[in-house]
């Protein structure tokens, strides 16, 4: 066990990639301009009553235009010992502050995985320009900066926590200690679960289902006073073999990121983009309006 801490550890230091796919360039963004209301009458903190939600069929769900969902990760001014590659899951404080000041400048308004729930399976009303913010990894710049940021815009996020990395104290990166995340969730925003160490969803065999999902979403649970719900695929990566697997354990959607939803369980393959280091704001702008 100890080994594999290490391990860990040592790709902590470039877990900034963490988050990366291949394949995730495929835009099969289902394009349908009729769904999107501008209805107005949900906002961004209305509680959803989900315990009566029915899970509408994949095809009317599939029909439905995609809620834009970013994916951060690090949000810390760039090092000189940062790689090239490694920049795209890091964004710099100004640049992500512009970036939050842009969604707001542009109407953008936050929800939060009930409403999404709501909205997938029956239609329910959005905000007008709807989008979701979801950061990963448990990184302590996501307490420190992200937090006051979105604060003071009134946005609320999901943080998908790695728990092997709670109140951990890396080389290069610090981790949210489990009071930060109770304060995160206490404070409205919903904590998901990003595994135990980050393994790759799509190699799990027997004993990996409890470490990666059945022990995380206990302490999650044990931390958070709440029910996990939501799960975010380590890299991205995914199987449809998998997902019976989430469902069995009470996860009601999960996220990956930007390839072609399953046909068959568009709830447990949401789409996300990641937000990157090199983009401006505009460039944001545009691919919000471009991936989804
Ligand atoms: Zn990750």
């Amino acid at each position: 066990m100890k080994y594999s801490f290490l391990t860990l550890i040592t790709a902590g230091v470039i877990l900034f990639a963490s988050c990366q796919s291949k394949s995730q360039t495929e835009n099969s963004a289902t394009k349908d301009s009729s769904a999107q209301s501008n209805k107005t009458a949900a906002s961004s903190g209305t509680p959803v009553d989900v315990s009566k939600i029915k899970v509408a069929d994949a095809k009317t769900i599939l029909a439905r235009k995609q809620v834009p969902i970013l994916c951060y990760h690090q949000v810390r001014n760039w090092k000189p010992t940062d790689g090239k590659v490694g920049k795209d899951y890091i964004v710099e404080i100004q640049n992500f502050k512009d970036q939050m000041k842009m969604l707001a400048d542009s109407g953008y308004h936050t929800i939060l995985p009930d409403q999404l729930y709501a909205y997938l399976n029956t239609g329910a009303a959005l905000p007008s320009k709807p989008i979701m913010l979801t950061f990963d990894d448990t990184d302590m710049d996501q307490f420190t900066v992200v937090r006051p940021t979105l604060d003071k815009l009134g946005y609320k996020a999901v943080y998908f926590i790695m728990t092997v990395s709670i109140g951990r104290k890396g080389k290069f990166v610090d981790y949210m200690t489990k009071e930060q995340i109770k304060q995160l969730s206490d404070e409205g925003n919903v904590i998901g679960s990003h595994t135990y160490d980050h393994k790759n969803f799509k190699k799990y065999a027997g004993k990996d289902w409890e470490e990666q999902l059945d022990k995380p979403t206990k302490k999650l649970e044990e931390i958070t006073g709440k029910k996990m719900t939501e799960f975010a695929y380590p890299f991205g990566l995914w199987n449809a073999e998998g997902i019976p697997e989430l469902k069995k354990r009470g996860f009601r959607m999960a996220y990956q990121l930007s390839t072609k939803r399953d046909e068959k369980d568009p709830l447990f393959t949401i789409r996300r983009i990641i937000a990157s280091g090199y983009w401006s704001p505009k460039t944001l702008s545009n691919s919000i309006k471009n991936s989804f």
